[in-house]
C-alpha cells in the first residue's frame, strides 16, 4: 500500500487549522458505510471497513514497535489517546486472547442504542496492531459497542 499516512499528514489549512467536529468524522463514516452496505451487502462492508483498519493497525503498529509487549501496548494507547481515538484499556490478555476495551470511541461514545455493533474500523485497527507485534495474521470481533447499548466499544482477539 502507498505511504497513505505521509501523504494524508500534510496538511494545509492556515485558516481552519487541523481539527473537525467529531460530528463531521463520524458523517463522513457512516454514510461511507451505508453506502458501502447498499453496495456489497452488510458482510461485504463489514470486513471491508474491518480490514482498512487491520492495515492502518499494523501500518501504526510498526511505527510504534517494542520487543516488550507490555512497552508496545503502552505506546498504543498513548497514540490512540493522544490522537482521540478513544482511551484503550487491556481487560485481559493471555497467550489464547485479548480483550481491550475503547472507552470515548471516536466513532460510537455516547450514542443511542441502535441494536447493531458499528466499529468495524476500530475492530480491524486492534487486530493490526497485534498482527504487527506477533507478524501473524489474528482474528478480532467486535464484543461491545455503545450503538449496541453496551456502554463501551470492546475488542476481543484471538492471539
Ligand atoms: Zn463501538
Amino acid at each position: 500500500m502507498r505511504d497513505w499516512l505521509n501523504i494524508i499528514g500534510s496538511v494545509n489549512r492556515p485558516v481552519l487549522g487541523e481539527e473537525i467536529p467529531i460530528l463531521i468524522f463520524r458523517a463522513f463514516r457512516i454514510y461511507s458505510g451505508e453506502y458501502l452496505k447498499d453496495l456489497m451487502g452488510e458482510k461485504g462492508a463489514v470486513v471491508l471497513f474491518q480490514n482498512a483498519g487491520r492495515e492502518l493497525g499494523k501500518e501504526l503498529g510498526e511505527r510504534l514497535k517494542d520487543d516488550d509487549l507490555n512497552r508496545y501496548i503502552d505506546n498504543v494507547q498513548t497514540f490512540v489517546k493522544d490522537s482521540k481515538i478513544g482511551l484503550l484499556a487491556v481487560e485481559e490478555i493471555d497467550q489464547k486472547r485479548a480483550v481491550l476495551k475503547l472507552d470515548e470511541c471516536i466513532t460510537c461514545a455516547g450514542m443511542p442504542n441502535i441494536g447493531a455493533r458499528i466499529c468495524h474500523f476500530e475492530t480491524g485497527f486492534v487486530a493490526g496492531v497485534f498482527e504487527a507485534f506477533l507478524g501473524n495474521k489474528v482474528k478480532a470481533v467486535e464484543t461491545k459497542c455503545n450503538a449496541m447499548g453496551e456502554g463501551t466499544c470492546e475488542v476481543t482477539v484471538d492471539l
